[in-house]
């Protein structure tokens, strides 16, 4: 859509994930599109959107065909990713679904339990969360004060989450527990729940937000919930830490690379608006200073596409490292944030109206520098290797 640098093409892009980008383009212009404003409004996303996003092929792209997935590597993830927001609807949150939840189960899971949630997952019989989040805790992660406790061969979980993604629509919940209590760290693990298998499990709000108004973040609640042993993830207690600072170099890459398509989008609309919009008898763009301030944002967001990139091919070569994604994650949303507001001025009073993409852009962008990882809690990450 936009050209950031001629002739460029991300090195990780086949004819293959070519074609698979033109058929999700169709199918979002097909089949989201149509419903994005509905969605806004109701603050979350129709929930036959993941059987007919399951049908289409769109779930659990990366997870193997064995389990019904698509047999695809993360750069099929990021496609369906990064069209996603291109399409501007962020508020389908297939990134927790696919790219995080389905790979704790296929990487931590039993066979049992890979065999039993992966392939509902894949066509959307089951979409999934994660709650890590509680009211008292977030970025120290150690520190969650929800418990599963056994009981004969059930956990007991107590506990209440916060900020969850998909939490309205979500029947598959990876929920962040302690099973130890006084073993700090070493005490968190993680824990399925099937919503509807279970009793004690409730959905509290679902949160107003800024930005992103269709995804459904919000409450959950759970009191004296019962589930087998065997929905524990891993072979033992106490190893929930460990996982996730496994997957979190792969969720970090999909925020930064979403970052970057909104830096293009950004772009891509200021510059059709400055070339059409007049002001002292100039177009906007006859300015120097806007000349000036979209040169600058065109590179950044040009170092930006190619860090990110770099970090696709090496995450696909599983030499990606938990640094390197954290900076792509802090300095890429980083960015997006500064790109987007710089091009929003340029808008004027329209670029505050919401029937503009870039006012939905700018509120959309912001809480990309506080999920996944707050960006001081990245820093601190690569500080550590200073
Ligand atoms: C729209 C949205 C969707 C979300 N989706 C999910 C989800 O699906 N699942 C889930 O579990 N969570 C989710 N979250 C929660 C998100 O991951 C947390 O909000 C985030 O990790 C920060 O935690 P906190 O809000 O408790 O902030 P806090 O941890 O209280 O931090 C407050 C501030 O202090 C700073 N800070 C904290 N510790 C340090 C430190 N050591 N040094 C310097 N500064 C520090 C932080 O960077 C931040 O600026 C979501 C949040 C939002 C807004």
């Amino acid at each position: 859509m936009y050209e950031l640098m001629e002739g460029y093409k991300s090195p990780w892009l086949t004819e293959e994930l070519d074609i698979l980008q033109d058929a999700v383009k169709k199918f979002y212009t097909r089949e989201f599109l149509p419903h994005a404003e509905k969605w806004i409004d109701q603050g979350k996303v129709d929930r036959d959107a993941w059987n007919k996003a399951g049908e289409a092929g769109l779930l659990c792209a990366s997870i193997s065909e064995e389990y019904g997935g698509g047999g695809g590597t993360f750069a099929h993830e990021m496609i369906i990713d990064q069209e996603l927001h291109r399409a501007g609807i962020p508020g389908f949150a297939n990134s927790v679904h696919s790219g995080i939840v389905a790979h704790y189960i296929q990487s931590y899971g039993t066979e049992e339990q890979k065999k039993k949630w992966l392939p509902k997952m894949a066509s959307g019989e089951l979409v999934g969360a994660i709650a890590m989040t509680e009211p008292g805790t977030g970025s120290d992660l150690q520190n969650v004060r929800s418990t599963a406790l056994k009981s004969g061969n059930e956990y007991v979980i107590n506990g209440q989450k916060t900020f969850i993604t998909n939490g309205q629509n979500a029947e598959l919940i990876c929920v962040i527990v302690k099973t130890d209590p006084s073993a700090g760290g070493k005490g968190v693990s993680l824990v399925m729940v099937e919503t509807e298998e279970v009793e004690g499990f409730r959905r509290g709000r679902n949160l107003d937000k800024l930005g992103q108004k269709a995804a459904d973040t919000s409450e959950l609640f759970f009191d004296d919930v019962r589930v087998p042993l065997t929905n524990l993830l891993g072979a033992e207690e106490g190893q929930g830490f460990y996982q996730l600072m496994q997957q979190l170099p792969q969720e970090r890459i999909i925020i930064a690379s979403s970052a970057v398509v909104t830096m293009e989008k950004a772009l891509f609309h200021t510059t059709e608006y400055v070339k059409e919009r007049t002001a002292f008898g100039k177009r906007i763009l006859d300015f120097q200073n806007t000349q000036f301030k979209l040169a600058e944002c065109k590179t950044e967001a040009a170092i930006a596409r190619t860090f990110v990139d770099q970090c696709v091919v090496r995450l696909l070569k599983g030499e990606l490292d938990a640094t390197t994604a954290a900076m792509a994650k802090y300095w890429c949303t980083d960015k997006e944030n500064e790109i987007v507001d710089t091009c929003l001025q340029f808008f004027g009073g329209f670029g505050y109206m919401n029937e503009y993409p870039i006012a939905r852009m700018y509120a959309d962008s912001r809480v990309q520098k506080i999920y996944g990882g707050t960006n001081e809690i990245m820093k601190m990450l690569i500080a550590r290797t200073l």
